[in-house]
């Protein structure tokens, strides 16, 4: 059984919060400003430039992408690590589209992130190729033999809709198309299975269920068939087969190393492969249950203490993530009045009061200490004032 007391321990969270957003930002674990702090005056300060070899700078994006292979149910070697999501997504998503080169459809669903819209939108101005969006239950039906690649974020960010990953992959297979997996709300929070799916490429941030801190390194994994063929399209030094030849002829690595672009984030790569000891002795199994479990138990108390509140997650456990949305018409307010008392979750626009539950840190405390206060703040209208109708830059 996996010991969620110690992985609790392991971070540094401030007292009195109750910190339910790590969907956005996963919270310090605390060996990551030791580690951050020995890179700097060990490695960076004393090794200069020879610590991409001595300390292993170079290897790190593998190495660092091997542990995260674990979580996502991919193979050693598979995995790696660099620059954010959105880029992640375009590479994945550009290789796919290449290697289905008579055909020009893409498609994503309504309930995706924007960035990946965005981001497959302006790929498909630029290779001649459409981009399709329909309602996230249209999508099994919406697969079509004139599809390239199939581009889905498996949990909706502001829902925690959850898509059948092996169901879709196989139907996308059956037409002759390839698919892309966006991890970001599945990485460290759900049960993933990228090989037993058989599915094509996925990407994930790091910065949420993993902890990695603000702005750490993305990864990418491409299924092993398809890791010496996918041309990486931004084809950056780093993912040359020899950068250090510097030959004038771009040739790529062999296998998943071609998805390096430039120089890695050292500093918050090694951040991030600090929090990643905090997984070492968890299960995956272990982490979904007390995932539903914690889900399960918010969403039962604030529907029996907050009628003004709508549920906008899916009901059945199988088809959530792990995070809760519910839904009130001055949304933004309640949750200042929320953050305003140290319970910490986020706002979606519209109306949505979103709030992730990852077991690494979250306990059935923290679910009664969120709904209470959530019922308090309702029940005494505590939310309806000016200041916090104000909409700050990141909401
Ligand atoms: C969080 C998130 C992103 C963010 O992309 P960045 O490039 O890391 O800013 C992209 N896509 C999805 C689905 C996300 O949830």
């Amino acid at each position: 059984m996996t010991d969620f007391n110690r992985t609790r321990q392991a971070f540094d969270l401030p007292s009195g919060i109750t910190y339910l957003d790590g969907n956005s930002l996963g919270p310090m674990p605390t060996s990551a400003a030791e580690r951050v702090s020995r890179m700097m005056s060990e490695e960076w300060s004393r090794m200069l430039i020879t610590g991409w070899n001595k300390a292993g700078w170079y290897a790190q994006p593998r190495k660092v992408g091997d542990r995260i292979a674990r979580l996502i149910g991919a193979g050693s070697g598979q995995v790696v690590m660099g620059d954010t999501l959105s880029i992640k997504v375009f590479q994945a998503v550009s290789a796919a589209r290449a290697m289905r080169p008579d055909r020009r459809v893409i498609l994503s669903d309504s309930g995706n992130f924007p960035s990946d819209l965005y981001v497959a939108h302006g790929l498909a101005a630029a290779v001649d190729a459409e981009l399709r969006v329909v309602a996230p239950e249209d999508v099994e039906a919406a697969i079509s033999d004139d599809l390239a690649v199939l581009m889905i974020t498996e949990v909706d960010y502001r829902t925690g809709r959850r898509h059948d990953m092996k169901a879709l992959t196989r139907k996308a297979h059956e037409v002759g198309a390839l698919t892309v997996w966006d991890l970001a709300h599945s990485a460290g929070a759900v049960d993933v299975a990228l090989l037993d799916c058989d599915a094509d490429f996925a990407v994930g941030c790091t910065y949420k269920y993993l902890n990695g801190g603000p702005g750490a390194p993305a990864f990418i994994w491409v299924h092993p068939q398809h890791a010496d063929k996918a041309r990486p399209i931004l084809q950056g030094w780093m993912g040359h087969h020899a950068p250090f030849d510097f030959d004038l002829d771009y040739q790529p690595a062999a296998g998943i190393e071609r998805m390096r672009v430039g120089t890695p984030p050292v500093i918050a790569m090694t951040a991030l492969d600090a929090a990643l000891d905090v997984w070492e002795g968890v299960s995956i199994d272990d982490l979904r249950a007390r995932s539903i479990e914690l889900t399960e138990a918010f969403i039962a108390r604030v529907e029996a203490r907050c009628p003004d509140l709508v549920l906008h997650s899916p009901r059945d456990p199988l088809q959530r993530g792990s995070q809760v949305g519910f839904r009130h018409p001055q949304a933004y307010a309640v949750m200042q009045a929320l953050i305003a008392e140290g319970i910490i979750g986020d706002f979606r626009a519209p109306d949505v009061l979103r709030f992730g539950f990852a077991p690494l840190y979250n306990d059935l405390g923290d679910v009664e200490r969120a709904a209470d206060g959530l019922a308090r703040i309702l029940a005494n209208q505590s939310w309806d004032r000016d200041d916090y109708r104000q909409r700050a830059d990141v909401t």
